[in-house]
């Protein structure tokens, strides 16, 4: 039996996660147009490789990775590229970004894939590019490239593989689902991804409310016959941090700064041990993730099966949605997500949920009050931080006591804006903070790069003005010796007796 570690603070607000009937996947068709942006992961846009007018077939590439921290794009399904243009994407900075629009023909025709069902006879480097050319980037909500985590380097080997099945946050039931639908999958995806990392050990963390999804994975585990441990752990929110769940179920912290690949830990999302497993075993790129349609504005919440570039307002549209006045649309959970600007704006590798709530289910903020340092957001905070103190330095922007106080360490959970009694938005506060750092951190690059090239610049002068002075106390120097051989050149004197010697040769021959 594992022994288990608690985390400081956390909270435990009202899960509702029944309200979308996890387990069960819904069917809503196939949208007409699909707008699939070229950025559905952190790191450098993909680079289209089609044009608008081509047919396209269910799983071609249509942009390729562009470079290391960038993963490629698949179309989904079979159709036309209709435009590769900026659209309405889903972020909280509500700006466009470039996408790729395909009109669907409703067949669903496919290229022909190719899978590797023996991929325990293959070079773990080898897998581990074909799930970079897969697409495939961690879908628990960062869209970190995953073939990037699969290789952390010579000097940080990975004894432990952790399957994060948490799912902690109210509502989102996408993983709960996927590892209820698709725990044998999950199994074998697991095992490739251990195989790859050179990982001994694999454990599977899952909170306790899935009791389902436990039994599942527990059994497939079992009809595999693999060595694999299914961890269960009380419900508390953010469990599912990635730096919470390792310290919960091994008790060690990953340093500040760090990542758990430091202590020896890769930990991923049960979606993309599934997805690992379709891109190797199929041979299947990453073109569907399975999204929570959920809240009280939906007559019909649900579990779909969802082709990535569809767009929010069709998946609401389908599973019933009675709009009201206000009615917000958030990407994600309540506690970490954004509200969308465009419902036209598509899901991506990254969308686990679209929350439709209505206003008395979850009322609007209240307008913010003063701090009453009253102490609850310190005792929440699943990190450990001071968050009182965050907000009153994010507030005066004082970015020397922001880095002491270990503002990067900060996950933006909102457990501190949740029990604020004075309704403080801290988490807003936090992400702005970190933005004008990042912000301040580039210019002062760019101003290093600056001085760099302007002090290369002085010392390139400062050598051609020396080498310019040299030649000349030369030349000053020749024309002085010169002089004092009576007004003959010495250079011209040694000529002209070269010349003489020369000639005398000849007219002796
Ligand atoms: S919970 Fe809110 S009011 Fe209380 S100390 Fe923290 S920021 Fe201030
Ligand atoms: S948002 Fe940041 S400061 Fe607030 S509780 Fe979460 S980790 Fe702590």
């Amino acid at each position: 039996m594992r022994v288990l570690h608690d985390i400081h603070g956390g909270i435990h607000p009202p899960e509702r996660k029944g309200l979308s009937q996890p387990g069960k996947l819904a069917s809503l068709g196939l949208p007409p147009r699909l707008v699939i942006p070229l950025r559905q992961h952190l790191g450098a846009p993909a680079v289209p490789v089609v044009a608008p007018g081509d047919t396209v077939l269910g799983g071609q590439l249509l942009a390729e990775a562009n470079g290391v921290m960038s993963v490629p794009v698949h179309a989904p399904t079979s159709g036309t590229v209709r435009a590769i243009e900026s659209r309405p994407i889903a972020h909280a900075s509500g700006l466009e970004d470039i996408c790729i629009e395909i009109e669907t023909d409703g067949l669903d025709q496919w290229v022909a894939l190719t899978g590797t069902p023996q991929w325990q006879e293959c070079e773990p480097a080898a897998l581990a590019e074909r799930v970079r050319d897969a697409g495939i980037a961690g879908m628990g909500g960062a869209g970190f490239p995953t073939a990037v985590k699969l290789t952390p380097g010579p000097k940080r080997p990975i004894e432990l593989l952790l399957i994060n099945g948490t799912e902690c946050e109210p509502y989102i039931t996408a993983d709960d689902t996927l590892m209820q639908c698709f725990a044998d999958q999950l199994i074998e995806g697991a095992a490739i991804l251990a195989h790859i990392l050179g990982a001994g050990a694999i454990l599977i963390g899952i909170e306790d409310n899935k009791p389902e999804a436990i039994a599942r994975v527990q059994a497939a585990v079992t009809k595999a016959g693999a060595s694999i441990e299914v961890a269960s752990f009380p419900t508390k929110y953010p469990s599912g941090g990635e730096k919470q769940v390792i310290e919960i179920l091994t008790g060690q912290q990953v340093p500040s700064g760090g990542i758990p690949a430091d202590i020896g830990i890769v930990c991923l999302n049960p979606g993309t041990a599934v997805a690992v497993r379709e891109a190797i075993v199929d041979g299947k790129p990453l073109t569907h993730r399975i999204v929570t349609l959920t809240g009280e504005a939906l007559s019909q919440p649900c579990n779909t099966l969802a082709c990535l570039g569809t767009p929010i307002g069709y998946l609401l549209q389908s599973t019933g949605w009675t709009s009201e006045a206000q009615q917000r649309v958030i990407h994600g959970g309540p506690m970490m997500g954004f509200a969308v600007s465009n419902l036209a704006a598509p899901i991506t590798k990254i969308t686990n949920c679209l929350l439709a709530p209505t206003e008395a289910e979850l009322p609007l903020p209240e307008e913010p009050r003063p701090c009453i340092r009253c102490g609850h957001c310190a005792e929440a905070c699943p990190a450990s931080l001071l968050p009182q103190q965050l907000y009153w330095y994010a507030r005066a922007k004082d970015q020397e006591q922001l880095a002491e106080h270990r503002l990067f360490d900060c996950i933006e959970c909102g457990a501190c804006a949740y029990v604020c009694p004075s309704q403080i938005p801290l988490v807003q506060y936090y992400r702005a903070a970190k933005g004008q750092i990042r912000d301040s951190e580039q210019e002062r690059a760019r101003s290093d790069n600056s001085r760099a090239r302007f002090e290369a610049r002085e010392k390139r002068v400062a050598e051609e003005a020396a080498a310019r002075e040299e030649k000349r106390a030369a030349r000053k120097a020749a024309a002085q010796q010169q002089a004092d051989n009576g007004g003959v050149d010495p250079v011209q004197a040694a000529i002209a007796r070269a010349k003489a010697k020369k000639a005398q040769q000849d007219a002796q021959q």
